[in-house]
């Protein structure tokens, strides 16, 4: 099968990386892929994986709740409850920050925050790749989700807020991603990234059954001083950073499944390993599960 072997670092192009460890892509075909950290700038990333023409098997799983939209199970139903707390917080971070109307969601999936963005006045369009997803947003909420090829059509100054929902970690082509990002952006607009953080208190304790590492679809881990680094290259500089610490309950939930505890422990310690890291990330922002990244254009850049 093709797959894509790095041999430099994608930020800063060092070939300095090392083995660090095998994941399992528990969630799909339980097939390994090593993850790799970069000596110079440490960078963490899935190496040999799946290129972008053979991916989509990894994708299919009736499990993918953010596509299928399933409200079966109580991971599923716990996921749909964080959700409705979560696109009220994000409605209110882009009105927050957003200079302007017209906002661009990038892997909108279903479409539930870009219905919620236009709820609050903004004109809206999506991309999603995965043409399930795109026609549910499409036929449920009325909206205008294009293909993935749509981005590169995209004219430079077209938008004043663009937003990736932990999607990033999945996209091949990082820095054509990045610096396409910052083309299409106005000059005061907004972008805005979710990531999960693999220093973060949760990630710490399951290690490499760390539900968020999710080989082969999530090809790069980032912590808040790699992102940091891979935007000043394109000229990009964050000027807040969120937490998520929701999101612990739910990848530590799903990290004990990986680890197949039995039903007592895997509910008490998934709760347990949320609440705590709940509580370190109130303290310091790099024990939260993910992180949302507030970014501007650096003209000085
Ligand atoms: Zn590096």
């Amino acid at each position: 099968m093709p797959q894509t072997t790095i041999n430099n670092c994608p930020i800063c192009n060092s070939s300095d990386i090392i083995y660090a460890f095998n994941a399992v892509d528990y969630f799909s075909t339980k097939e390994t892929f090593p993850i790799y950290d970069c000596s110079n700038c440490g960078f963490r990333f899935t190496n040999n994986f799946p290129s972008n023409d053979t991916i989509g098997r990894y994708y299919d799983s009736p499990d993918y709740i953010s596509h299928s939209d399933s409200k079966k199970g109580v991971v599923n139903r716990l996921f749909h409850f964080l959700r409705e707390i979560m696109l009220k917080k994000k409605a209110n971070l882009i009105s927050k920050y957003s200079t302007g109307d017209r906002l661009l969601d990038i892997g909108s999936g279903t479409g539930y925050f870009l219905n919620a963005a236009k709820e609050r006045g903004y004109s809206v369009w999506g991309i999603e790749k995965d043409s399930k997803a795109r026609n549910f947003a499409i036929d449920a909420f009325g909206l205008d989700v294009k293909g993935e090829d749509f981005l590169w059509n995209i004219n430079s100054n077209s938008f004043d807020v663009v937003t990736l929902w932990h999607v990033l970690e999945h996209m091949e082509n990082l820095n054509e991603v990045i610096g396409k990002l910052s083309d299409i952006l106005n000059k005061d607009g907004t972008l805005i990234l979710a990531l999960p953080n693999y220093l973060s208190y949760d990630a710490r304790r399951y290690k490499e059954y760390w539900a968020a590492y999710d080989v082969p679809r999530h090809l790069w881990h980032f912590s808040p001083v790699t992102i940091e680094r891979l935007l000043i290259k394109h000229r990009l500089k964050i000027i807040n950073i969120f937490p998520m610490p929701l999101d612990a309950f739910y990848i530590s939930m799903l990290s004990e499944k990986y680890k197949k505890s039995n039903f007592l422990l895997k509910y008490g310690r998934a709760f347990l390993t949320g609440l705590i890291g709940y509580f370190r990330s109130l303290s310091q922002l790099t024990h939260s599960s993910s992180l949302i990244y507030i970014v501007k254009k650096n003209e000085l850049g």
